[in-house]
């Protein structure tokens, strides 16, 4: 009995060889090619988009291939529709792959690209290591698996199962058969040669060159049951065949490295490149700490299309973290896309990168406030027809109406910045919709004049004798400050704090009269724009509200 009975028995129906795959996927002579290798669990990490981001601009740097690849080995955890929520989550924010599959038809050669229909691929590697006696069925227990670790943690040894306490490689060939013959359960290890007393030289692009110990353990590569591949096994593969040649990927599988080498040098693979991005961080309090799914909803891309940024905010924010040198950058050529900005590994941070949605906020806000009114109005009409039914309807019933309202203080040298995202809107301009502004339960926010016989007083004057919509902005002011003087108020602010004893107020207070009694907010966009979009009619029903 040798090896390759093993292996046949194992996979009888596996007859092709590693020869047939390299040439069926052919080398891309040199092409970059990086890959985006979510697990569909349901939802986007921020920091699965982070690294998207890394191998989208490494892809467009250097004319290469961008792909997407599903990792569903794991089955067990595979959420319905979560594949779909990948391929959103890229759509949305223009990192669009260029191979891929959806629906089941493939973009590109070197498909398919998704993990769960490449079994007879990984069968075809693992039955090549099980002929060359480096993989092996391994039969034990869970509950054996479990004293083990028992033993190993009690003696303070390294966990694992490796040397001595890989108990199944050395059963001959004989008993492995025999196993199988009499049914029992096995999953498939790499049979290691490693030595963990031994360090090797290891590159990684953000970490520069480190001493790793080798790979001692024989991991297991292949699942029982499913029969499907670990990541460890699949990446290799894939990776080799897909002609990746930059594998990005979080941090957290730089201590598995050594596994990885072990088997590409194994197989006698030319290593990727390898790119650990640092983890996204956060603040908290006076402490730093890893953002966390569970706590922070802001590590759910939802999170951002939920409320509604616009998708320059989130990928610039993120652009900020990837490279230290970006803002500086995108300061100095503002009309560049985030694409035609150089990456550079070097200047990512190792230790983690510090997100901070205070500053996503302050970049929307700028990036809100620099797009035309017409451009909000889309993009807010696109975010509502997912989101709110109710900013839906108030858009569509008078497009224009609507932008005229985003118009007002934009396309200015100081423009307006109260939009931090699209669901902040119907809470800013409600007031501007008759009917909201007549069912709102709302509270009028009058300021120092609360009197109400003398806001009816300077309502009526200003209205009946002063205001005229065609006038334009200095002589309506001009008028405001006419009323002023008439009604006893100081026109200008510096005569009223001389000698605030001469008179009842000042100019600011009967705008905010003004303002409050057809907004019934102290706090508003330009009063003179508000007014004019109202118009006459409008104004004075409102006026009538007030009691
Ligand atoms: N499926 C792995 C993950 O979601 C991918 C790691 C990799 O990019 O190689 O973490």
């Amino acid at each position: 009995m040798t090896n390759k009975d093993l292996a046949e028995l194992i996979f009888p129906n596996i007859d092709k060889t590693i020869e047939d795959y390299e040439k069926m996927y052919p080398s891309r002579n040199g092409r970059v090619v990086t890959r985006i290798a979510p697990s569909p669990t349901g939802y986007m990490h921020i920091g699965g988009m982070y690294q998207s981001l890394v191998d989208y601009i490494i892809a467009k740097n250097n004319n290469g291939i961008f792909m997407l690849r599903i990792e569903d080995t794991d089955q067990k955890r595979e959420v319905e529709e979560a594949v779909k929520l990948i391929h959103e989550a890229l759509d949305t924010y223009g990192l669009h792959p260029d191979e891929f599959e959806r629906d089941g038809k493939c973009t590109g050669n070197y498909g398919p690209y998704v993990q769960s229909e490449r079994k007879e691929i990984y069968h075809t590697f693992i039955k090549h290591l099980i002929e060359i006696g480096r993989a092996y069925p391994c039969f034990c227990t869970k509950e054996e698996l479990d004293e083990l670790r028992v033993m190993q943690d009690h003696k303070k040894l390294r966990t694992g199962y490796y040397g001595k306490y890989a108990k199944c490689r050395n059963l001959s060939v004989e008993e492995m058969i025999n196993n199988i013959k009499e049914g029992k359960p096995y999953v498939i290890r790499f049979k290691s040669m490693g030595d963990f007393e031994h360090k090797f030289k290891f590159h990684d692009e953000v970490k520069g060159d480190l001493e790793l110990s080798e790979n001692d353990e024989d991991f297991v590569i292949m699942k029982s049951g499913d029969l499907l591949p670990t990541y460890h096994f699949a990446h290799l593969v894939d990776d080799h065949l897909m002609r990746t040649t930059y594998v990005i990927r979080g941090e957290e599988w730089l201590s598995s490295a050594p596994k990885h080498v072990e088997l590409f040098n194994t197989f006698g693979f030319e290593l990727p490149k390898y790119v650990h991005t640092p983890l996204i961080i956060k603040k908290e309090g006076n402490s730093i700490r890893k953002i966390s799914k569970r706590k922070d909803p802001e590590a759910t891309m939802s999170y951002y299309s939920d409320l509604g940024y616009p998708k320059e905010a989130v990928v610039e924010s993120l652009m900020t973290i990837i490279n230290s040198n970006y803002e500086e950058w995108h300061t100095q050529n503002p009309d560049k896309s985030f694409e035609e900005f150089t990456y550079n590994p070097t200047k990512m941070s190792s230790g983690g990168a510090y997100y901070d949605l205070e500053k996503l906020n302050n970049l929307s806000k700028d990036i809100i406030s620099k797009k035309k009114a017409s451009v909000v109005c889309e993009e807010s009409l696109e975010w509502a027809k997912k989101h709110s039914e109710s900013l839906k309807e108030m858009i569509e019933r008078d497009k224009d109406y609507y932008t005229s309202i985003l118009n007002i203080e934009r396309e200015q040298e100081k423009p307006r910045k109260d939009i931090v995202y699209y669901s902040m809107i119907e809470d800013l301009i409600w007031y501007m919709y008759d009917d909201k502004f007549k069912s709102k339960d709302k509270e009028y926010e009058w300021k120092n004049i609360t009197d109400i016989d003398e806001i009816k007083n300077i309502l009526n004057t200003y209205f009946n004798d002063y205001y005229d919509e065609n006038d334009d902005k200095d002589t309506w002011f001009n008028k405001v400050k006419e009323l002023c003087e008439k009604l006893g108020y100081a026109s200008n602010i510096k005569d009223y704090k001389k000698e605030p004893e001469k008179y009842k107020g000042n100019v600011a207070d009967i705008s905010t009269v003004i303002r409050v009694s057809v907004t019934s907010k102290s706090n508003t966009p330009d009063l003179y724009e508000i007014l004019k979009l109202l118009g006459t009619e409008r104004i004075k029903e409102r006026i009538s509200l007030i009691k």
